[in-house]
């Protein structure tokens, strides 16, 4: 039998057990991703930890190898909690861990999201959770109603931060982290560090380690072009400025910034009208507009999405499913 030497991306370099490091395996989790590589032997000493790195990066498996490592299966009690922005994150996070999981005895995930009424996830949780997985409001719902006991909690996970605090969070977030133990680890996830972050982990973290992994671009794959149109007294020669260049450029998708909603409406009439399939986003409409306009751009039935708030960028690459 030969072995080769480990290098410090393999899963086997990590404390874990041989189970675990066997249901890697089956998953087909050959490697550690960068954020992982970075942050597991961090976050497997117990430390508390923000880790920044992009979507896709394999952040979810993270802190669910670092929550599971600090779980005692046998115990019937509450032991980690993953706080998300949405319920379909947290069902995809919850999906996550089982995978995971899956070579322990037992464990069982319950996600605590609205939408759902609260009396089957609180039979669920009458029926023994070890690690729960939600959305800071239904979570916060649950300890009002005491539904939720989080006095044996030893890791809460704050997941896409950034998008939490986008969605205005950040007093849930607050509500739910002051009713942990102390005693606890705190894990912070995201694919952007916006100020709301640090906040958080003055408050609610004890000298963590911050590891950011930066995306890798091919520069040969970005071009950054830059346009000039003047002001003029007709916003139609701007307007007309853009439709000229999609023309010109042809892209399948593009996303456009504008600085109000009115000018994104604006643009979207003027595209629309030239035979582009266009559609606006802003802050004002509700989650399930908006929801409904990023399918369509992620299927590409619209090919130009016309948004308000550059901020938001981040959150609409993350709610595209590539
Ligand atoms: P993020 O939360 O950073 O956006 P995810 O945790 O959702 O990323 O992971 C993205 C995908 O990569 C998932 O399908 C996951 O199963 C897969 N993945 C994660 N870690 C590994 C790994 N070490 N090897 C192979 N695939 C992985
Ligand atoms: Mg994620």
């Amino acid at each position: 039998m030969t072995s080769s030497p480990a290098s410090s991306s393999d899963f086997s370099t990590l404390p874990l057990p041989a189970h675990v490091l066997a249901n890697l395996q089956q998953l087909g989790y050959l490697s550690m991703t960068p954020i992982q590589a970075a942050s597991l032997p961090v976050a497997l000493l117990g430390k508390d930890l923000i880790a920044q790195a992009k979507t896709g990066s394999g952040k979810t498996a993270a802190f669910a190898l670092a929550l599971l490592a600090n779980l005692n299966a046998r115990r019937f009690a509450v032991q980690a909690m993953v706080l998300c922005p949405t319920r379909e994150l947290a069902d995809q996070v919850a999906t996550e861990i089982r995978r995971l999981a899956r070579a322990e005895e037992n464990i069982k995930v319950v996600t605590l999201c609205g939408g759902v009424p609260l009396r089957n996830q609180v039979a669920s949780l009458q029926n023994g959770a070890h690690i729960v997985v939600g959305t800071p409001g239904r979570i916060m719902d649950h300890l009002e109603r005491e539904t939720l006991d989080i006095d044996t909690l030893n890791t809460l996970v704050l997941d896409e931060a950034d998008r939490m605090l986008d969605m205005g969070f950040y007093n849930d977030i607050a509500t739910v982290a002051k009713q942990c133990p102390d005693e606890r680890q705190t894990l912070l996830f995201s694919a952007t560090y916006p100020e709301g972050i640090a906040k958080i982990s003055q408050q609610f973290m004890k000298e963590p380690q911050t590891i950011t992994v930066q995306a890798q671009h091919e520069k040969s794959k970005i071009r950054q072009r830059w346009y000039e149109v003047p002001e003029s007294d007709h916003d139609e020669a701007r307007l007309n400025a853009v439709a000229l260049l999609l023309n010109h450029y042809r892209p399948a998708s593009t996303l456009a910034f504008c600085n109000t909603k009115s000018q994104c409406r604006a643009l979207v009439a003027y595209l629309k009208n030239k035979g582009f399939s266009a559609l606006a986003l802003y802050g004002e409409l509700e989650q399930r507009e908006r929801d409904q306009v990023l399918v369509q751009f992620s299927n590409r039935s619209c090919s130009v999405l016309v948004a308000t708030d550059v901020a938001r960028a981040g959150w609409i690459f993350r709610s595209w499913r590539w």
